[in-house]
Formats: structure tokens, sequence, C-alpha cells
């Protein structure tokens, strides 16, 4: 079941994304570790977990090397070491003291860590990320971090604002010629994302069912 799922986001995809760089990351949080492995039977190899603890117990148990993880959840700086010793991505860095901290713990299990900015880019008062006119900023700080590899940006768009939202990340994404990744479209935005720019998805609901 999970397999047919799976097949329809991949076709999906495959029908807009004409240059075929359009990373999947299947979300699973909230989802048991029987289904995750249905994804992993079918080949999936990029998973995306929100919530640290429920994340790490599903990362030991399956404990396979071959699979990528995307920490893609709200981060509590004081619970840093877990993301860094046990994902590989990080989509939701949004302050200089996360990427402090990432960096030491990057250093300690001798690893670089792949992050991601998340960004706000509709000027949301709700909504977690860092304002496009503070990204510099940040961007200029995790370039000097040597266990940190800045590769580019995510956002969750404002309801109903998907296209204008990921136009604007698109722009901002080509400011900066030697980042390469935009982290952005879930279930009911995949194409319209990927038409605007995205290289990473990251969908749960249509692979995995509502949560
Ligand atoms: C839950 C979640 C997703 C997946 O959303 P779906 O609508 O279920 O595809 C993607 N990104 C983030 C940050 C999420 O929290």
């Amino acid at each position: 079941m999970i397999a047919e799922r799976l097949n329809h986001v991949i076709q999906r995809i495959q029908k807009v994304d004409r240059s075929q760089k359009v990373k999947l990351i299947a979300v699973s949080k909230k989802k048991s570790i029987a289904l995750i492995k249905e994804a992993i039977n079918s080949g999936q190899k990029d998973f995306g977990e929100n919530y640290l603890q429920e994340a790490v117990e599903k990362i030991k148990a399956i404990d396979d090397p071959s699979l990528t993880w995307h920490f893609i959840g709200p981060i509590q700086s004081n619970k840093t070491a877990s993301i860094a010793k046990y994902f590989q991505w990080v989509h939701s860095v949004n302050r200089r003291k996360v990427l402090t901290r990432l960096n030491e713990q990057s250093k300690e299990n001798q690893k670089i860590l792949n992050v991601l900015i998340q960004v706000n880019i509709d000027h949301e008062d709700t909504k977690s990320g860092v304002m496009p006119e503070e990204i510099d900023d940040l961007v200029n700080y995790a370039n000097k971090l040597s266990n940190i590899s800045l590769k580019g940006f995510m956002c969750i768009p404002k309801p109903g604002n998907a296209e204008e939202s990921f136009k604007k990340m698109k722009i901002l994404l080509n400011s900066y010629p030697y980042l390469e990744t935009l982290s952005m479209g879930m279930s009911n935005d995949l194409e319209i994302a990927i038409r605007n720019g995205s290289t990473m998805v990251r969908i749960g609901t249509d692979i995995f069912g509502a949560r």
C-alpha cells in the first residue's frame, strides 16, 4: 500500500521535474517503524522527521546506514546534540546559537552536517524562520563554521500563497550562486514548488496517509 502511494508521488514529481534533480523526502512524523520499513523496501532512502525524541527512537531501531535522515521540525537549542548525532540534514535552522551548537556537536561526531536556513518568506508573525532581511547575516555566519555545510533554504509558505512565496524563495537562492538547495513543496503544493525551482520536496500525507 505504501509502495503504491510512493510510486504515485514519484510519478507526480517526474511529470513536472524536467531537470530530474528533485529529491523526495518522505516525511514520516507520527508514523510507525513498520510503515517506514515499507517505504524503505520500496526503495525510499530519504526521510524527514519533526519531533526529536520520536525520531531518534525510530532511527536507532531501524539502524540502516544507507538512509539519510532530515530534521525538519522546530529546534530547541538545548536539544541540538541529538540532531547532530543522528541526522545528516537539518532544514529548520533559524538562529546563530543553533548553528554554533550544531557545529560544535558535529565536530564531536566527526561529521559535516548539511544545513538549510528556514526562511519566514511571508513575514508571518506566527511562523518560525528567519526574516528575509536577516538571512545575509546568518548565511555569512554559517559559512565560517567548519563542520556546517550550508546548502540553501527551506520554507513553509503562507496558506493560499504558495506560488508567490516559492517565487520569492527562488530569487533569494539566486542571490547566493554557491547555494543550490531549495526545500519547498508538501503534499498539496509539490507541483507548484517544483515549477518554481524546488530541489527537495517534503511529502508526508500523500505517502503515509493522514496524521
Ligand atoms: C509535516 C510536514 C511536512 C509534510 O506535510 P504533508 O502535507 O503531510 O505532506 C513537510 N514539511 C514540514 C516542515 C512538516 O512539518
